[in-house]
């Protein structure tokens, strides 16, 4: 909306031109390697964070880069099927 076409809008309910601005929650994406780096693993996560099936193998993702291993492929395999529940399937469980 322009600064100029501020006044001639009216609430659609009431008639009020007593208006104020919202802004549109703007949707950030992170990249995976973004939620690695700043995954900090001593710090407790709430409920929430592993609620986000995305969260799911950051740690043990965290760990192992921090001791020097490199899965490559074979992790993002693990992890993947973590997400989906596949890898329940996989060990029977
Ligand atoms: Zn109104």
């Amino acid at each position: 909306m322009k600064k100029e076409d501020e006044g001639k809008v009216s609430c659609l309910g009431c008639g009020s031109k007593k208006m104020n601005k919202v802004i549109s929650q703007v949707t950030y994406h992170r990249s995976e390697e973004d939620r690695v780096r700043e995954f900090d693993p001593r710090k407790p996560q709430g409920e929430e964070f592993y609620k986000d099936s995305r969260n799911v193998g950051l740690w043990a993702k965290k760990r192992l880069k921090e001791m020097g291993v490199d899965m490559g492929d074979q992790l993002e395999e693990i992890t993947e099927s973590a997400r989906s529940g596949k890898i329940l399937q996989k060990y029977g469980l």
